[in-house]
């Protein structure tokens, strides 16, 4: 399916690196201006140089002053993904509460905050948006050593339907995408280990582990208007995972 962005503003967080990086280039590649959100610099530098037209926007989204700071004069967006995370892996008895709160404040605490802002803006120009919000199969089904992690994607999933219910009648579509595991950097953590890799990979029905433009294809589908109808779900990119 193709999809045309063109004449649209995008924002996209955690846009540095994986799953991020790669709906920020699709994006753009869409006809999208796209803004690239993220907290290390050096990304920044190299994206801009795979992708000149992208505005750089670099902050650390777990702190809320400085998120406002950076957003104050982002402008009309049309497009938001809620992506940036992080996934801090204990055993349940082990787990801090400095690792709780780190977690919170960026995988959820943030995406509640951008959306606001981007949503204001939508809402006073009365001309509608669709925000994807990243979520995880996690969200669903409880995974060793993952207790806040998985915490933190079933209060996004929650907070998706809440913000679908309240933005919806300003014609604000907001949905999440629930992939499987993706060999980014942030599934390395997790996955590299064979043995954990190979029993994850038996109860996926496809086979297989998502890439990058599985994630991408899914979030740009639920941007587009092609999924018009389509508000407060999430949606498995999972290869089945979910559905047993
Ligand atoms: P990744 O490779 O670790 O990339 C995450 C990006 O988010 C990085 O650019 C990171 O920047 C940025 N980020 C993290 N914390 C931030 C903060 N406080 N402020 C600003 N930027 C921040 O992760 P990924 O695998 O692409 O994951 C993307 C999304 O998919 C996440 O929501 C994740 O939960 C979800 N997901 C991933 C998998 C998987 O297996 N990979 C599976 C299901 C869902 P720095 O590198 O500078 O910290």
């Amino acid at each position: 399916m193709d999809f045309s962005f063109a004449g649209k503003r995008a924002l996209v967080t955690g846009a540095g690196k994986g799953i991020g990086r790669a709906t920020a280039l699709a994006l753009a590649r869409c006809g999208a201006k796209v803004v690239a959100v993220t907290r290390t610099q050096a990304d920044l530098d190299s994206l801009l140089q795979e992708c000149p037209s992208i505005t750089p926007v670099c902050v650390d989204l777990a702190d809320w002053a400085a998120t406002e700071a950076a957003l104050q004069d982002v402008g009309a967006i049309d497009l938001l993904v809620n992506n940036a995370a992080i996934a801090k892996l204990q055993p349940f008895l082990e787990v801090t509460a400095d690792q709780f709160d780190q977690s919170f404040d960026v995988n959820v605490k943030a995406v509640l905050h951008v959306s606001q802002i981007v949503a204001r803006g939508m809402k006073a120009r009365g001309s509608g948006g669709a925000i994807v919000n990243v979520s995880s199969q996690a969200s669903q089904c409880a995974l060793r050593d993952h207790a806040v992690y998985c915490a933190t994607k079933g209060a996004l999933d929650m907070l998706t339907k809440v913000m679908a219910l309240e933005l919806g009648p300003h014609q604000i579509r907001v949905n999440c995408v629930n992939p499987t595991v993706v060999m980014t950097d942030m599934g390395r953590l997790g996955w590299s280990d064979p043995d954990k890799a190979k029993t994850m990979l038996s109860r996926i029905p496809l086979g297989r582990f998502a890439e990058v433009e599985d994630v991408v294809d899914s979030t740009l589908f639920l941007l587009s208007d092609r999924s018009k109808m389509t508000n407060g779900v999430s949606l498995p990119v999972d290869g089945g995972f979910l559905a047993h």
